[in-house]
């Protein structure tokens, strides 16, 4: 992220953005900070629109799962985008450095083979021993030259060879966090628009059916864990609830941080009752876990969450196999919250 404001507007911007982030009552996370920080300072008008057309749409108040949406469209990838124009500038560098040295090999060769013609000429035209001594002392220290030429270009290429297979790694990396949720680690939502599209693509073509569920989980009453401990414990639950997760499935399937205290996990090759299973096996693995105070050791809340649960049908829109999914989760949650309930298709 780079900003190029004096230090005096630059506090101005902070002081708003602090501002707004106590009356709207949202999380303080850095992620919201940069958000109403990059808003006040009107720096990114795309960002601009979108917040304003929210508060349009919602008198004046934005919630914290709209401003991770709008974060997440226009500002997590700032890094990856810097990372990304500094490997492409620092390409650019390495050949025109490599593109110098080429050159002046190349003047000096053609020189050098000047020189031999001109020697071979003068040999063939009849020369004293003494003038052959001269001559050949000559490409002796032309041929030390061109050695020393060829050194440096081969120093140029290794140096260059390693500057590439920096940016390559540099370059992984990017992609890495550009599809990861810097809380949890896990995957986000960027990571799950690529997974589902591949597990739709390959649901509805080829012969043999590959089926795929999903399930949507919320966790229940997060709100309280916040009010009640603060952010940083609410912080602690999201991240012992993605480990859990994480633990409690295998193979190809994909835990995503979907927004706030959403997750979903897609499942490959796994039809409803599979979908199912698994939900349960998490609902009571995540049960299982309590919030523990870390001085006294007593155990101050548990953990629960619900979920809706849906087997993708052949060529349906993705958006209605996510509202599926998404109704199937409010239904677990009008039920009384803490439970799994599977779609109606
Ligand atoms: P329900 O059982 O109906 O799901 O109730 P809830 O309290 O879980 O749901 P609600 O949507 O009212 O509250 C979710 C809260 O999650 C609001 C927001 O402040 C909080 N939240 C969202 N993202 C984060 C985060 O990254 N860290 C923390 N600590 N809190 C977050
Ligand atoms: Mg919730
Ligand atoms: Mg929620």
């Amino acid at each position: 992220m780079s900003y190029a404001h004096s230090i005096d507007v630059a506090q101005k911007f902070a002081d708003f953005a602090l501002k707004r982030i106590n009356a709207d009552d949202l999380v303080p996370t850095p992620e919201n900070y940069e958000l109403w920080f990059v808003y006040y300072s009107k720096s990114n008008p795309a960002l601009v629109n979108a917040i304003d057309a929210l508060l349009e749409k919602t008198g004046g108040r934005i919630s914290d799962e709209q401003c991770y949406g709008v974060f997440n469209e226009f500002l997590s990838g700032s890094r990856e985008v810097e990372m990304v124009s500094e490997a492409g500038s620092q390409i650019q560098r390495t050949i025109d450095e490599v593109n110098v040295v080429v050159f002046s090999t190349k003047k000096y060769a053609a020189k050098y083979n000047q020189g031999l013609q001109d020697a071979s000429d003068k040999i063939k035209a009849g020369t004293s021993d003494g003038d052959v001594e001269v001559l050949l002392a000559d490409i002796m220290s032309s041929t030390d030259d061109m050695i020393g030429h060829h050194e440096h270009l081969e120093e140029m290429l290794e140096h260059s060879t390693r500057a590439m297979e920096d940016m390559r790694r540099d370059l992984e990396i990017a992609r890495k966090e550009a599809m990861t949720d810097p809380l949890t680690g896990l995957a986000n939502r960027k990571a799950f628009d690529q997974e589902i599209h591949s597990l739709i693509e390959a649901a509805n073509s080829g012969e043999e059916p590959h089926t795929f569920s999903m399930i949507m989980l919320d966790i229940d009453h997060f709100k309280k864990f916040n009010d009640t401990f603060g952010h940083q414990v609410g912080d602690q639950v999201l991240k012992l609830v993605a480990r859990t997760l994480k633990a409690g499935i295998k193979g190809r399937d994909v835990v995503v941080r979907y927004g706030g205290e959403e997750f979903v996990i897609l499942l490959p090759n796994t039809n409803i009752q599979g979908g199912m299973k698994v939900a349960e096996l998490l609902r009571h693995e995540v049960e299982k876990k309590e919030v523990v105070n870390r001085v006294t050791g007593e155990s101050i809340a548990k953990i629960t969450f619900s979920a809706g649960v849906a087997e993708y049908l052949k060529n349906e829109d993705r958006e209605d196999f996510v509202v599926r999914v998404d109704d199937a989760l409010y239904e677990a949650k009008d039920a009384g919250r803490n439970q799994v309930l599977a779609s109606s298709s």
